[in-house]
């Protein structure tokens, strides 16, 4: 197996430009010059976004596999394209490489990230590459569009908007609670002598969590049709994430626990999880499913698109977000969710 070392950075740019290849007639100049040159029409806005990952904090090299990290890597950040109601475009990628890993672990990764770009129509072109002492380092950036007037942004609720959220809730968290009890996916470092094959159900929340899939297409749908008025992808939990959005847009929520969308695949493996499904669902995170709000006057509009999405409860007035039970009395708890900078380094590393 070929060291980074022996390929050296300009080989390894090299291999990474030629797995990137796409056709893409807004690629002006792609991977290999001193910057991307992309075509911009003048009717549209470009949509930015950016994240870092770092090993230990926000994933764990013993529970994924390197084309599920380029995967995930990428989908977070169409993620959040998609929760501006825009189409994304084009994505760099930058690597702080610990000397441990190999070319093949590398290329793996672009393939994972290619995998999950091209289903989404967009690409990689461009990034940076580098070595590290001892954590892998991740920089994800995505570029979208949207149109200027179509931009959903998490200030625009109002009460009496009726609250969303698409598909199900709680499925990656629990997930990564059946990868910390030492369940793996097949070829994913089974040195672990506790670890675990998945069932077919505890497979699904695996996948959920280590290749999550951006809702872009339900994003448009909402953009193009002017049905949200606020919108935000799940990354720290419903409670956190539905919080930014109140605090945004000035109003309370109240969140209807009955309501709450659960999948066939985790109702199967509840008996092995230590959580009740509603920890899960509202304060898991990293499920990437939108959280939006839609005004009373476009609920029929909002019918005729089919969208597969769950109302969970209302925008109220006040500040205050508050979950009621299926018995109709409020639950107790505050706010819970992940925070970067509010946990203990130690703590963070459980993620
Ligand atoms: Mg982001
Ligand atoms: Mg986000």
């Amino acid at each position: 197996m070929m060291k980074l070392s022996d390929l050296g950075e300009f080989g390894l740019i090299d291999r990474i430009r030629k797995l990137s290849l796409r056709r893409n007639t807004a690629t002006l100049v792609g991977i290999g010059d001193d910057a991307a040159a992309l075509r911009l029409k003048p009717s549209s806005s470009l949509l930015a976004t950016m994240d870092l990952l770092i090993e230990g904090i926000h994933f764990d090299l013993s529970y994924t596999d390197y084309y599920s990290l380029g995967w995930k890597s990428a989908a977070v950040n169409l993620s959040d394209i998609a929760a501006m109601g825009g189409t994304p475009c084009f994505c760099l990628t930058a690597l702080g490489i610990p000397t441990a890993i190999t070319t093949e672990q590398v290329l793996q990764f672009y393939r994972g990230a290619k995998a999950l770009l091209a289903r989404h129509k967009t690409s990689i072109v461009g990034g940076d590459t580098c070595a590290s002492r001892r954590e892998l380092f991740i920089s994800v950036t995505a570029l979208g569009e949207a149109r200027p007037d179509a931009v959903i942004t998490r200030s625009g609720a109002r009460p009496g908007d009726r609250l969303f959220v698409t598909n199900t809730l709680g499925d990656a968290a629990a997930g990564l609670e059946l990868l910390r009890q030492g369940v793996r996916e097949q070829g994913v470092s089974g040195k672990r002598s506790s670890s675990r094959p998945p069932t077919p159900a505890e497979r699904t929340l695996l996948e959920k969590h280590l290749r999550p899939v951006p809702r872009v297409k339900e994003g448009c749908l909402l953009s193009d049709s002017r049905c949200a008025t606020a919108m935000i992808d799940i990354s720290d939990g419903l409670l956190s994430d539905l919080h930014h959005i109140c605090e945004q847009s000035g109003v309370g929520a109240v969140v209807r626990a009955g309501a709450l969308p659960r999948s066939r695949a985790l109702a199967k493996a509840a008996q092995r999880l230590s959580e009740p499904f509603l920890t899960y669902a509202l304060s898991g995170g990293e499920d990437y499913e939108l959280l939006f709000t839609v005004p009373p006057n476009r609920l029929r509009k909002f019918g005729s698109l089919r969208l597969a999405a769950t109302e969970i409860g209302m925008i109220t007035e006040g500040r205050s977000v508050t979950v009621i039970g299926e018995d109709g009395k409020k639950i107790p708890g505050e706010r819970k969710g992940f925070d970067h900078f509010a946990v203990t380094a130690a703590k963070r590393c459980r993620r």
